[in-house]
């Protein structure tokens, strides 16, 4: 629909759908009741509250999504952006443990290979 945005929320594609032009908009105050938007897949009204003294969280009526944001994060254009770097650093996180994994099965490879060398080594010096 060319009147609606949306926001990409999480690495699973959640998607806030929003009426068009409310991305400088604030996600505080009046709109809290009546909903920032609409949860795409469900069809639900999302909702913004203060949940502490630094965070507020963005829940959805429908399905339960329920995601933590820093208190500062107001508007739509800053949900926007801090919703792209927390998928961006959590691929990089997932990178850097599939990485970190291989990592382990070369050593534990090598460890092994070096463990044959030994026994091999030993065998002949018998
Ligand atoms: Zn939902």
């Amino acid at each position: 629909m060319e009147n609606r945005q949306e926001i990409l929320l999480t690495q699973f594609n959640e998607i806030l759908s929003i009426r068009k032009p409310r991305t400088d908009d604030s996600i505080d105050g009046a709109y809290a009741d009546l909903g920032i938007g609409i949860h795409k897949i469900c069809k639900s009204t999302v909702c913004s509250r203060e949940i502490s003294e630094t965070h507020r969280a963005i829940f959805c009526k429908g399905c339960g999504l329920r995601i933590v944001i820093p208190k500062e994060i107001d508007t739509y254009a800053k949900l926007n952006a801090w919703c792209q770097e927390q998928i961006a650093q959590q691929k990089k996180q997932e990178e850097f443990t599939s990485m970190v994994a291989d990592w382990i099965k070369y050593l534990h490879r090598t460890t092994k290979d070096h463990e044959t060398r030994i026994s091999f080594f030993e065998m002949r010096a018998c």
